[in-house]
């Protein structure tokens, strides 16, 4: 099987498997207990924290560590959440677990805004800049799409807030960034930033939310008040460990010149095949977007997953609702969307799997179009 469905989710690496039997079976404490133990297993976890800050670029502010990356932008949208005459801002572009929030706020008769995409992927920032005002309480822009891979500009974004609002609350959804391309958030004025184990090789049920001042938000929940009060409850502590695991594993720089060249092989190899379109938008060489003309991307799908290759169609966790709101944003055609299919690699992959890939996509696509023909 070749998977190149890694934006959905990532394998996890095996020494993630042994940091678990570590903190679940022998070291197993509750770190807000008094013991010594327990006590040292809170000073891992601090530990833990102050590399995920390092990580991030950044020398203050904390990281609270939620159950999934959907949790950490619900707290970040809904915990930044002030009733009153406010606006909040999205992108046109953002994952359901941010996009869905919005939704619901407007719903409810809050003021929002979403700010449609350019032709490259990225948020328009010609339209942004157009509706923050003093009144804006929070912008959400994500960092990379977990649909084109565009990048968003996140310094440009932060001038633009802080020149219209600068009370505002910078959120930004980094799953897809997040320690596959290289940045920085010092040079920002991001106040919120989300990201998630499982997309880096980590176990799913972790992810993180950079806070610059958790005094920002308010809890979702009531409880025993762990994690500055912020998000009650025991700590994932194996869970935390292994993802600080997966990190220290992760070579950033490395990665992305050897996902970047994996891309160009896997795109010459089908280059020879008419009707394969490459939808590129020169962004996270990570994720790829192919549209197949004349051929549903849920049948290629299915079709290649007979043929031992597992590909997406965007995100996960809309995989299943027809269309993708994304692209449509982005201006293509019903058709094309409607046949439109998202590859992603992950770094750990060679040449020749993914030219291996290739040359199964182009069979597989010949095949179909022979038989509709
Ligand atoms: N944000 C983006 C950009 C994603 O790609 C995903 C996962 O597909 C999420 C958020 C949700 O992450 P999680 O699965 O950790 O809830």
């Amino acid at each position: 099987m070749i998977y190149l469905d890694n934006a959905g989710t990532t394998k996890m690496f095996e020494e993630c498997a042994a940091v678990h039997k570590t903190f679940s079976c022998d070291a197993f404490f509750n770190p807000s207990a008094l013991t010594n133990e327990a006590v040292e297993i809170e000073r891992l976890i601090k530990r833990a924290e102050k590399n995920f800050l390092k990580e991030l670029g950044v020398s203050d502010g904390n990281v609270l560590f939620t159950g999934c990356a959907t949790e950490s932008n619900n707290l970040a949208i809904k915990g930044a959440f002030r009733s009153g005459d406010w606006e909040y801002v999205f992108s046109a572009g953002e994952h359901p677990s941010v996009y869905n929030v919005a939704k619901k706020l407007e719903l409810d008769g809050v003021k929002v805004y979403f700010v449609p995409l350019a032709k490259n992927g990225q948020v328009d920032l010609n339209e942004l800049e157009k509706v923050l005002n003093k009144k804006t309480r929070l912008i959400s822009v994500m960092h990379v799409s977990n649909e084109t891979g565009a990048i968003n500009d996140l310094e440009a974004v932060s001038k633009l807030k802080e020149r219209l609002c600068p009370r505002a609350v910078l959120h930004v959804d980094g799953v897809q960034a997040f320690e596959k391309i290289p940045f920085s958030l010092r040079k920002t004025s991001v106040d919120l930033y989300s990201f998630s184990a499982h997309k880096i090789h980590g176990p799913k049920g972790v992810a993180g939310l950079y806070v610059k001042n958790k005094d920002s938000l308010k809890e979702l929940f009531q409880g025993g008040g762990q994690q500055y009060g912020v998000r009650s409850g025991t700590e994932n502590v194996s869970g935390i460990m292994q993802f600080a695991k997966a990190v220290e594993l992760t070579d950033v720089e490395a990665n992305l010149a050897h996902v970047q060249e994996l891309k160009k092989r896997f795109v010459d190899s089908l280059k020879c095949e008419d009707g394969i379109v490459n939808a590129d938008f020169g962004g996270s060489p990570y994720i790829q977007n192919l549209i197949f003309n004349g051929v549903k991307g849920e049948t290629m799908l299915h079709a290649l997953n007979k043929a031992g290759v597992i590909v997406g169609l965007g995100s996960a966790c809309s995989a299943k609702k027809a269309g993708n709101r994304i692209l449509e944003n982005i201006g293509f055609s019903k058709d094309e969307v409607i046949s439109s299919v998202r590859v992603s690699f992950n770094a750990y992959q060679t040449f020749e799997e993914v030219e291996k890939a290739g040359k199964i996509i182009v069979d597989v696509y010949r095949d179909i179009k022979e038989r509709v023909a």
